[in-house]
């Protein structure tokens, strides 16, 4: 037994090693990755739920590192958050988004939103009310069709600066959307204090709604929180039509996931649009 512990450990402590390794191996290629263009961006619709319409698309980042191929952002957008990288990489997201939708609105004639998920690091940026403004003007996206995505970790430092930073925000005339809403230290002193625009209810609560009653309940009641307070809702990973059926019954706005569409790379989402025509 002593024996066996002792490998154990040993094994324990080289597969730290070998973590600590991949992360400082990620946080150095971090630096270089937007000049040599290894990020790229999918997009997933958000459908109206009363025209089956889409409202818009969520854009998410995606890295193909050169050796180590792709990366999920759940293991990268921390480490770009801790070394600052978060802030020159986010611009690049913003950017990119935004020139995106610029295109597909033109060529579908539509007045579609992008929704741009924003770390808290960003944020708390001086800088960062006037790059957004430096985007729309540059991409010619109207302000009404950006959302900045925000989770609620951003209101765990200073809800007085993160009031402040809002305003100037919302001067601008873009939307904000509270995300993975259910998932943090969820107040109600937020939503009714802040300008949010749009509740996103995170995937967990849709992953449980046809398991339990009071699960069924719990959403109904977000929902028409929500809408008291005037916000849009969105439900995020609607997988079967069972939960599509149950989220028009309560009166949801939008919904997000895998049923309608996995999110999608430029190539994908130009086939979409001439399958829809
Ligand atoms: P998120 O903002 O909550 O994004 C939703 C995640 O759920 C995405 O994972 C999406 O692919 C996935 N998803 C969508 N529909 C379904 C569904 O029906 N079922 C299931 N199981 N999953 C679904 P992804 O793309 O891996 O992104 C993970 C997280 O990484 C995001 O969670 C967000 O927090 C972060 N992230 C992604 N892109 C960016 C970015 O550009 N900037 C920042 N700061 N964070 C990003
Ligand atoms: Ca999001
Ligand atoms: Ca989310
Ligand atoms: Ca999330």
């Amino acid at each position: 037994a002593k024996q066996r512990g002792k490998s154990q450990y040993a094994f324990f402590e080289s597969s730290m090693k070998m973590n600590l390794i991949r992360s400082m191996t990620l946080e150095n290629s971090l630096r270089s990755a937007i000049k040599n263009e290894e990020f790229y961006l999918h997009y997933q619709p958000q459908i109206d739920v009363r025209t089956g319409l889409i409202r818009g698309f969520e854009a998410l980042i995606r890295w193909e590192h050169p050796q180590l191929g792709k990366i999920s952002p759940l293991e990268f957008i921390h480490i770009a958050e801790s070394t600052g990288l978060i802030v020159p990489i986010g611009a690049w997201v913003m950017e990119t988004a935004c020139k995106k939708m610029v295109d597909l609105n033109r060529v579908t004639g539509s007045n579609m939103i992008i929704s741009v998920n924003i770390s808290p690091v960003q944020i708390s940026n001086e800088q960062f009310p006037a790059m957004v403004e430096e985007t729309l003007k540059r991409s010619g996206l109207s302000p009404n069709l950006l959302e900045l995505e925000i989770t609620e970790n951003l209101f765990i430092n200073s809800f007085e600066v993160a009031i402040k930073i809002f305003d100037r925000l919302k001067a601008i005339g873009i939307k904000m959307s509270l995300d993975d809403f259910g998932t943090g230290y969820s107040s109600l002193a937020y939503l009714k204090n802040l300008p949010i625009d749009t509740l996103k209810i995170d995937q967990a609560f849709t992953r449980d709604l046809l398991i339990h009653k009071s699960n069924e309940h719990l959403m109904e009641s977000i929902i028409l929180m929500a809408h008291t307070l005037e916000m849009d809702v969105i439900v995020e990973g609607v997988e079967e039509l069972e939960q599509f059926d149950r989220l028009k019954t309560y009166q949801c706005d939008h919904v997000q996931g895998y049923y309608f569409s996995r999110p999608m790379d430029t190539n994908q989402l130009e086939d979409y649009f001439i399958k829809m025509k």
